[in-house]
């Protein structure tokens, strides 16, 4: 791998990059939520979501989602120097995010998370990290990736891998990245964390521009604080590689087969279900009416 040392850290500037939302067969660009969804998850719901841009539908997990990206976004603007009152910011973000999303019957206990979420992050940043040097929503490029690995022969040459990441603090002296990325969640799920392809491809970023990465998954999970260190070594490395083998596969063969038997199959939690496997499959709870 040829190393960018120092300063450029990221993308250049100037350099655009795709949102996670958008379709990588436009850019070429893989983000790790892409390729979780396509390899880790149900490859179908990435054709939905990101090749016929179908609609979703509303359920726990969109709202669950919104929350997070609300939290995520008042710790952003903090972190960028919005100084305004931190009611107002997460007012804002709260009406951005969650209310078009909100399905919680208890409108106050859904509020009363959220500030929990938002305070307990803010005060996790303060204590274990760097005010001068810790940035967010720090976004990254790798190009060509097809040069990284011979699992990634033959791969289109201009597919990159493409991210942001939640927290990360540089530090030059030491050419050392400490990642951190924030889940908000209603329950921890260190088995999820440990599938996910996010810690191996930011500390591959992070390698890629000369640093030396650390990661750190920390949960905010009903008032509680869980931290999860995993490993971002070699073997890591290399399964990333084997997913997006699999995942560019996909997309460049147009072929995405459901995965039926995960538990994010339901209509709870997958936004298509009423246009996919819920259009053929009565719920158990209609065949109890
Ligand atoms: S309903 Fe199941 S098979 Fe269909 S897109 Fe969703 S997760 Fe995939």
């Amino acid at each position: 791998m040829s190393l960018i040392l120092g300063k450029q850290f990221g993308v250049k500037p100037g350099v655009e990059i795709s949102a996670p939302f958008d379709s990588p067969i436009a850019t070429y660009e893989l983000h790790q939520s892409q390729l979780n969804t396509l390899v880790g998850m149900c490859a179908k719901r990435f054709e939905f979501e990101h090749i016929q841009h179908l609609p979703k539908g509303s359920n726990v997990s969109q709202y669950r989602m919104s929350q997070g990206l609300a939290a995520h976004a008042v710790m952003d603007s903090v972190l960028s120097g919005d100084r305004r009152p931190l009611g107002t910011i997460m007012n804002d973000k709260w009406d951005q995010f969650v209310m078009p999303n909100l399905i919680e019957v208890n409108y106050d206990k859904a509020l009363d998370e959220y500030e929990s979420n938002v305070q307990n992050a803010l005060h996790y940043i303060n204590s274990n990290f760097d005010p001068l040097l810790v940035e967010s929503e720090k976004r990254f490029r790798i190009p060509e990736i097809w040069q990284l690995s011979d699992k990634l022969n033959g791969v289109d040459e201009r597919w990159s891998f493409v991210g942001s990441m939640d927290l990360i603090e540089l530090d030059d002296a030491t050419m050392t990245a400490k990642i951190v990325d924030l889940k908000f969640r209603d329950r921890t799920n260190a088995a999820n964390n440990r599938s996910s392809s996010q810690h191996a491809m930011y500390a591959l970023a992070a390698a890629y521009y000369g640093y030396e990465p650390s990661f750190k998954y920390v949960e905010f999970v009903r008032g509680k604080i869980i931290e999860q260190c995993v490993p971002t070594g070699e073997g890591e490395t290399e399964w990333l590689f084997i997913k997006a083998r699999q995942a560019i596969d996909y997309i460049q063969n147009n072929n995405y087969p459901i995965n039926p038997s995960g538990w994010f199959c339901s209509r709870k939690y997958c936004s298509y279900w009423s246009q996919c496997r819920g259009k053929y499959e009565q719920d158990i709870e209609d065949e109890n009416v």
